[in-house]
């Protein structure tokens, strides 16, 4: 099997699972309970949070957990107090969670940002805003082609033109694996199960909790904006997971850059379309035979245990169009034969020529 959907989601690292056992005997209590082995778990649970907001170089205070990144991007944008603005600025490359979050918004305007470079700028935001604008939507790392938006940057230059703008970014695919620097953010989502940890958690991060009500009311767990017995066992998944994570993506990285280049190569060669910017992460790759469906390649992939994506694993089935190679001008042939490579540092570089040959196989039986 070689499995390069790492984008999609990632198998739980063996140490944490490993561990799992011991936590969940020990913290299995609810940390909202007086006796002390609850209010064991409640140190236990904050220091969990204490070690994601050291990592994000912010206040745990600012640190608010979920079950999901898709339920942390629904929370700010229906929580957010709008004032007497109306208008998000988003890309149209933006996640489903975030894009349709927006779309389907009764009380608000949007205007979509798209660039054929595959990602956005301060130029592609700076005529879109105005008095009106409210919030601005810009992910940090597309999870479709591994394009990077610098986001602090922007989001700065945004700041000095009107502080009321506030800027949301999803972080799901560069948390934990690229620097990320929140200075100039206003809300960043993050997500456990892309990183190695169990699906179940998730975290926000919040810079002013007056601008949000909650979407789920109850017992007032998570400063109150999100209510709910906390999920312990996912969440230090996810801590323990960031820190594995970081480690290995930083220790990695001329290897994954080395592998990166090798996808490159081998699509000029083969004269394949190269869909991903050259300004991306190099551990998500997106790229288009021109010759067969994405499907077809796929599937044929998977008869031979190469588990690979076209577009967003988590896209919607019925509209399955990929809004960011549509949003960079790319004819259908394209958009319609494209692949997503997903990969993580241990991915070895016979996986790939495997990967390649596998598909060389694929195309010649339909020639
Ligand atoms: N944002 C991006 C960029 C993603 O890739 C995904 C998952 O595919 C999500 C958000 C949703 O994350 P979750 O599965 O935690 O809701």
């Amino acid at each position: 099997m070689i499995y390069l959907d790492y984008a999609a989601t990632h198998p739980v690292y063996s140490d944490i699972v490993h561990n799992l056992h011991d936590i969940v005997n020990k913290y299995h209590y609810n940390p909202s309970s007086l006796y002390e082995p609850a209010i064991n778990t409640r140190i236990f649970y904050e220091s969990q949070r204490a070690k994601i907001a050291e990592f994000l170089c912010v206040n745990e205070k600012n640190v608010i957990f979920t079950s999901s990144a898709t339920e942390g991007a629904n929370l700010i944008i229906k929580g957010l107090n709008y004032k007497n603005r109306k208008m998000i600025v988003l890309w149209k490359a933006e996640h489903a969670c975030v894009f349709k979050t927006v779309v389907n918004h009764r009380d608000v305007e949007y205007k979509l940002l798209e660039n054929p470079e595959g990602y956005i700028t301060y130029d592609d935001i700076k005529n879109n805003i105005d008095k009106s604008t409210r919030l601005v939507c810009l992910m940090h790392v597309n999870n479709e082609t591994g394009a990077i938006n610098e986001i602090n940057d922007i989001a700065k230059k945004i700041k000095e033109v009107d502080k009321e703008i506030l800027v949301l970014s999803d972080m799901v695919q560069s948390f934990a694996k690229i620097p990320i620097n929140l200075e100039y953010i206003d809300f960043a989502t993050f997500s456990s199960h892309k990183i190695g940890g169990l699906r179940g958690a998730a975290g926000v991060y919040i810079k002013d909790k007056n601008q949000l009500k909650p979407l789920i009311d109850g017992g007032g767990q998570e400063y109150g904006l999100r209510s709910g017995t906390e999920n312990v066992l996912s969440v230090y998944s996810m801590a323990q997971a960031m820190e594995v994570a970081r480690d290995i993506y930083t220790a990695k990285n001329n290897h994954l850059i080395s592998l990166n280049d090798y996808m490159r190569d081998i699509c000029k060669n083969k004269k394949y379309s190269i869909n991903s910017p050259e300004k991306s992460v190099p551990y998500i790759f997106n790229f288009s035979t021109k010759v067969l469906p994405s499907e077809v390649l796929i599937n044929g992939l998977s008869e031979k245990g190469i588990y690979v994506s076209s577009a967003s694993a988590c896209s919607e089935k019925s509209h399955n169009t990929s809004r960011i190679l549509k949003s960079m001008g790319l004819e259908d042939d394209v958009i319609n034969t494209s692949i997503r490579v997903s990969i993580h540092p241990s991915t070895k570089l016979k996986d790939l020529k495997e990967f390649f040959n596998a598909l060389d196989e694929i195309i010649s039986l339909y020639k």
